[in-house]
C-alpha cells in the first residue's frame, strides 16, 4: 500500500513547544497573550508545566530562582514589548546572582518592524545588558537551534540570563512532521554538553598551594557562597570543615550548606572571622558589598584569599593570594585529597577556633535572651523566634525559607535557621525588592517535598501580592507571613524639616493604609488568612498553615516604631 498519511503542517509554535520537551524542560513560568497563547498550551500538552502569573517581572523572578535551585535553565514566556520589558527585571536578576535561565519573548512581525506594529520594540537590543547570549529565530528552520543554543549557554560557564526572540511571523510559519523531526534531530545533535570549568585545568601545584596555606594558617577560615550551594558542594564542605576543624561562615544564600548550628559555624562570630583570620577560602562568592570587597577596615589588610569560582574573570577581578577556577564541588573533592595524603584537624583547644566559638556563643547568648521576651504589639524579634521554632519543628525535608524585605529580611536572616542546603532565598546580590512571591512559586514546584514559607515585610509583599491568586489556583504549599508595620522601614519616619511644602498632608513616601488587611486578600481567591498580633495567635496561625500545607497569609501586626530605616543598610540612604 503506497498510501502516506497526510502530515499535519507544524507551525512555530508547536515546533518551539517541541523543541523545549525534547531538550527535557519541565517547566515555564509566563504570562500567555499574542503572540504566544498556543506555544504555552502545547507546552503544556506535550508534558510542561506552565506556572500562568499576572505580571512577568514576578514569572521572571520565579524562572531565576527555579535555575538555582534545580541547576536546569528556568523559562519564562512572556508577549511582545511590554511583556518583553516587565520579563527583563527577572533576566536581570538572574545575571546579578548568576543564575540560569531564559527568557522567552514573541515578538512583531518582522515585515512591520519599524512602521509601529503592535508592541513593537527592539527586543534584541533590550535584553543586551542582561543576558549571557541573545537569539532571534529569523525563520522557523531555526527555532530547534535556536532553543538548544539558549538552553546550553545558560547553564555553561558562569551561569546566566539568555534569551530567545521569536517574531510571530516565525510563530506563524509551518513545515511538515517530517522536516521538523529532521530539524529538531539535527539541534539536538548538535548541543555541546554542558560546558563548565571542572578544575582539570588547575595545576596540581596549586591545589598543593591551597591545602599549604590553609594547613599552614594560624586563623583560616572558609566561606561559602550560593555559588557552592548551585554547584552543590554540600558534602565535599563538610568533609573539609570536619577534616580540619576551620570555623565556617556562609553568605546569606551559602546559610544551609553546612547548619546553622555546626559548632564550627562563626555567623554569630561574623565581624571577628572575618577581621582576624590571616587565610580565607572563598568558595562561590563573589569579594562583593556582601562580603565588604575583601578589604579592610572589615578584613584584615594581610589576609590571604584562595577564591574557587566558576568564573576566570572573577578572579582576576578580585586579585586574590591564589585563585581557583572550577567548579565548586570538584575543587573541594581536590583540595580534600590533598589534605587527605597530609592531614591535620585544628581541634577545639586550638586559640583560634576557641576565640570564635567562645564569640560566637556570647553572641548567641546575648541575641537569645532578646528572643526570649514576648514583646507586645508585636517588635521584629518576637515573631521571629516564634516563626523559627515552627520551622524547625516542621523536621527534615526542612521547608524552604524565602524573605525580602529591609529589616524583616536583617532580621531573619540572623533568627532564622537554616540546616539544609538551598533552603534560603532572599533578595541576593541586587538587592531585588519583590521576588517574594515568584520565588515561592519556584520553590514549591522545583522542591515539592518541601513546605515554603516566605517571611516577607510588607512593601516586599506589596510588589507582586496579586500572586497570592497563582499560589491559590495551583494549590501550593506556600505559607506567606507578612511583618505588616504599615510602610517601608515602617512608616512616616520625616524629620519636622521633610514635612512641607503644598502636599505635605499628604501620606508619607514611606507609609501604606495603616492596618492594612494582607490576610483578606488571599481570601477573595479561597485561600487562608489570619490575622494575628500576640504570640498566642502567631503560634496557633503556623501550627494550623504548616499542617494542611495550603496556601496561606499571616498578617503579622508589627509596632510601626520597631523597625531601623534601611534596616542594617542604613549608610546606603
Ligand atoms: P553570595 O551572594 O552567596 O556571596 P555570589 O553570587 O556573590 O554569592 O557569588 C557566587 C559566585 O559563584 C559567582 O561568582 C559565580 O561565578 C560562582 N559560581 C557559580 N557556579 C559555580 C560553580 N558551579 N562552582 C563555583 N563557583 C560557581
Amino acid at each position: 500500500n503506497s498510501q502516506i498519511a497526510p502530515q499535519t503542517p507544524i507551525d512555530g509554535n508547536v515546533l518551539a513547544a517541541k523543541s523545549f520537551a525534547r531538550c527535557g524542560v519541565t517547566h515555564m513560568f509566563g504570562v500567555v497573550g499574542i503572540p504566544v497563547t498556543s506555544l504555552a498550551n502545547r507546552a503544556v500538552s506535550l508534558g510542561i508545566r506552565f506556572l500562568a502569573f499576572h505580571n512577568e517581572q514576578s514569572a521572571g523572578y520565579a524562572a531565576s530562582a527555579y535555575g538555582y535551585l534545580t541547576g536546569k535553565p528556568g523559562l519564562l514566556l512572556t508577549v511582545s514589548g511590554p511583556g518583553c520589558v516587565h520579563g527583563l527585571a527577572g533576566l536581570s536578576n538572574a545575571m546579578a546572582n548568576t543564575w540560569p535561565m531564559v527568557m522567552i519573548s514573541g515578538s512583531c512581525d518582522q515585515n512591520d518592524f519599524g512602521r509601529g506594529d503592535f508592541q513593537e520594540l527592539d527586543q534584541i537590543e533590550a535584553v543586551k545588558p542582561f543576558s549571557k547570549l541573545s537569539v532571534k529565530a529569523k525563520s522557523i528552520k531555526d527555532i530547534p537551534n535556536c532553543v538548544v543554543q539558549v538552553l546550553d549557554r545558560a547553564v555553561s560557564g558562569r551561569p546566566g540570563g539568555c534569551y530567545l526572540d521569536l517574531p510571530s511571523d516565525v510563530l506563524h510559519q509551518t513545515v511538515t512532521e517530517s522536516e521538523a523531526e529532521s530539524l529538531l534531530t539535527a539541534a539536538l545533535n548538535s548541543s555541546e554538553s554542558r560546558s563548565i570549568a571542572n578544575g582539570s585545568e588547575i595545576a596540581s601545584s596549586d591545589i598543593e598551594v591551597a591545602a599549604e596555606l590553609l594547613r599552614k594558617a594560624e586563623r583560616p577560615l572558609i566561606v561559602f557562597g550560593k555559588g557552592a550551594a548551585y554547584a552543590r558542594a554540600e558534602n565535599e564542605l563538610k568533609k573539609l570543615v570536619e577534616n580540619t576543624g576551620i570555623p565556617f561562615l556562609p553568605t546569606p544564600m551559602g546559610k544551609g550548606l553546612l547548619p546553622d548550628t555546626h559548632d564550627l559555624a562563626a555567623s554569630a562570630a561574623r565581624s571577628l572571622a572575618i577581621g582576624k583570620c590571616d587565610v580565607a577560602l572563598v568558595v562561590g562568592a563573589r569579594l562583593n558589598w556582601l562580603l565588604h570587597f575583601g578589604e579592610p577596615p572589615k578584613w584584615s589588610k594581610d589576609v590571604k584569599f584562595i577564591l574557587v569560582d566558576v568564573s576566570k574573570d572573577e578572579i582576576e577581578l578580585r586579585k586574590p593570594h591564589l585563585g581557583l577556577v572550577g567548579d565548586a564541588k570538584k575543587v573541594l573533592e581536590l583540595i580534600n585529597k590533598e589534605i587527605k595524603d597530609d592531614p591535620f584537624c585544628l581541634g577545639n583547644n586550638h586559640p583560634w577556633v576557641e576565640a570564635v566559638s567562645k564569640k560566637a556563643k556570647e553572641n548567641v547568648s546575648r541575641m537569645e535572651a532578646q528572643l526570649a521576651k514576648d514583646v507586645v504589639p508585636f517588635n521584629f524579634l518576637t515573631p521571629m523566634r516564634i516563626i523559627r521554632d515552627a520551622i524547625l519543628g516542621v523536621g527534615s525535608p526542612a521547608p524552604v525559607v524565602v524573605s525580602e524585605g529591609a529589616n524583616t529580611m536583617d532580621v531573619g536572616r540572623s533568627v532564622l535557621v537554616q540546616t539544609e542546603p538551598r533552603t534560603r532565598l532572599d533578595a541576593g546580590t541586587w538587592g531585588t525588592m519583590g521576588v517574594g512571591l515568584g520565588y515561592c512559586i519556584a520553590a514549591a514546584v522545583a522542591e515539592p517535598d518541601r513546605l515554603v514559607v516566605a517571611v516577607e515585610g510588607d512593601s516586599g509583599f506589596g510588589f507582586s501580592a496579586m500572586e497570592v491568586e497563582t499560589l491559590v489556583r495551583y494549590q501550593l504549599p506556600v505559607v506567606v507571613i507578612v511583618f505588616n508595620n504599615g510602610g517601608v522601614y515602617g512608616g512616616d519616619r520625616r524629620s519636622p524639616e521633610e514635612i512641607s511644602g503644598p502636599f505635605k498632608d499628604d501620606p508619607a513616601p514611606t507609609s501604606f493604609v495603616p492596618g492594612a488587611a494582607y490576610h483578606k486578600l488571599i481570601e477573595a481567591f479561597g485561600g487562608k488568612g489570619y490575622l494575628v498580633g500576640t504570640p498566642d495567635e502567631l503560634k496557633s496561625a503556623l501550627d494550623e498553615s504548616f499542617s494542611a500545607r495550603k496556601p496561606t497569609v499571616i498578617n503579622v501586626t508589627i509596632d510601626p516604631y520597631a523597625g531601623a530605616e534601611s534596616g542594617r543598610l542604613q549608610h546606603k540612604n
